[in-house]
């Protein structure tokens, strides 16, 4: 067994691999595997239905928003929030702080007007001060990346927006703390990091939202349509989830978002403190305030490829996988999501600490 540390598809909890691999081919008493089950029998939608109720459970959502699974990917929901959201005033406002956001703003100048509401950065390493921030009054919605799962930025704090409504992509740190769901109009999630396998977008979005999507916006993209009925008015990826409702029950067991919170501390400190006694042998760029507590991305020995590629080389003899930087940063790259267990973390320190020593 190897010790993934992919940024996604990534790893999933064990426990919940073994339990699928039991119910693989007969699923409870109903003679059949989830995959054959009807999508719009009793057996499928209860599970449909608990998936739902659990992540509610998990993240304390007001009975006034709508849970929905969604296809496409995360990308496919940059294009569905302006076409369901950005119809009111046609302007949105958008906070570009990494390659996420930043491609999430380029679909959205498809569909209306975009506002930058920080200066174009050449680097992705820090998030400015919202005191800066130049916001559109007019915008239909403010939109932002909570984790850039590439560049390493994470938020620390709920951006404030006067009313309009917050949309944010938590693709990459979804489930990892808990969080006041009411200050956002619209939340989504893309599953293969911290919710399960790839082929399904957690979308958590507040009703009064739901109604003026543009008349362009396909039936299968429109919040509206999958909000009544109940995602599943086309067929949904019913096995993913599946799964996926097997993960929010293994979260809810392990404790929670508290206690996912309480574990990406310890991973992300583990890292980051080797990172940071490393006397820049090892360097992350980002600004210590907004170090993803997820993705950590960085350099050894200011980039030298050759030694990167020892790391990689020694670290995967050792079991450690997945760990190469994106391919538009370069470098390392660990992703410390929910399954990483806190030994997983350390094990990668305790190298990363070995392989300064013999090459400083
Ligand atoms: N947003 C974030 C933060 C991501 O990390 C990703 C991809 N990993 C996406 C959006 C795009 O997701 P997808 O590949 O499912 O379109």
């Amino acid at each position: 067994m190897v010790i993934n540390f992919a940024a996604g598809p990534a790893k999933l909890p064990e426990e919940v691999l073994e339990e699928v691999q039991k119910e693989l081919i007969h699923y409870g008493n109903s003679g059949m595997s989830v995959m054959e089950m009807s999508h719009r029998g009793a057996q499928y939608l209860s599970l449909h239905d608990v998936a739902i109720k659990t992540v509610t459970e998990l993240l304390n959502i007001p009975a006034n928003y709508k849970v929905l699974f969604m296809q496409g990917g995360g990308t496919g929901l940059f294009a569905a929030v302006c076409m369901n959201l950005m119809g009111k005033t046609g302007v949105a406002d958008y906070v570009v702080t990494g390659s996420w956001s930043s491609k999430a703003a380029k679909e959205a100048a498809k569909y209306g007007k975009v506002n930058m509401v920080i200066p174009k950065a050449s680097k992705f390493v820090n998030i400015p001060d919202q005191k800066e921030w130049k916001l559109d009054p007019n915008a239909s919605y403010l939109y932002y990346c909570d984790n850039e799962t590439v560049d390493g930025v994470e938020f620390n704090f709920i951006p404030e927006t006067n009313g309009v409504p917050l949309v944010c992509d938590m693709s990459s740190n979804m489930l990892s703390r808990p969080f006041d769901i009411k200050r956002f109009g619209l939340i989504f999630a893309g599953a293969q990091k911290n919710i399960g396998p790839a082929g399904i977008t957690l979308v958590i979005v507040r009703e009064d939202l739901l109604g003026s999507p543009m008349s362009i916006t396909p039936t299968v993209l429109d919040f509206t349509i999958m909000a009544k009925d109940n995602s599943v008015h086309n067929t949904p990826p019913t096995f993913i989830i599946y799964v996926v409702g097997r993960v929010f029950e293994w979260i809810k067991r392990k404790g929670g978002v508290d206690a996912m919170l309480k574990a990406a501390i310890t991973k992300s400190q583990a890292i980051y403190n080797v990172i940071n006694e490393s006397n820049d042998f090892y360097t992350c760029p980002v600004a210590l305030d907004c170090r993803s507590r997820m993705n950590i991305p960085f350099r050894i020995c200011n980039g030298d490829e050759a030694m990167e590629k020892e790391f990689l080389k020694q670290a995967e003899s050792l079991g450690m996988v997945q760990l190469k930087g994106h391919r538009s940063v370069g470098g390392i790259r660990a992703s410390l999501y929910n399954a990483v267990t806190v030994d997983n973390a350390q094990t990668l320190a305790k190298f990363m600490l070995a392989f300064y020593e013999k090459h400083k």
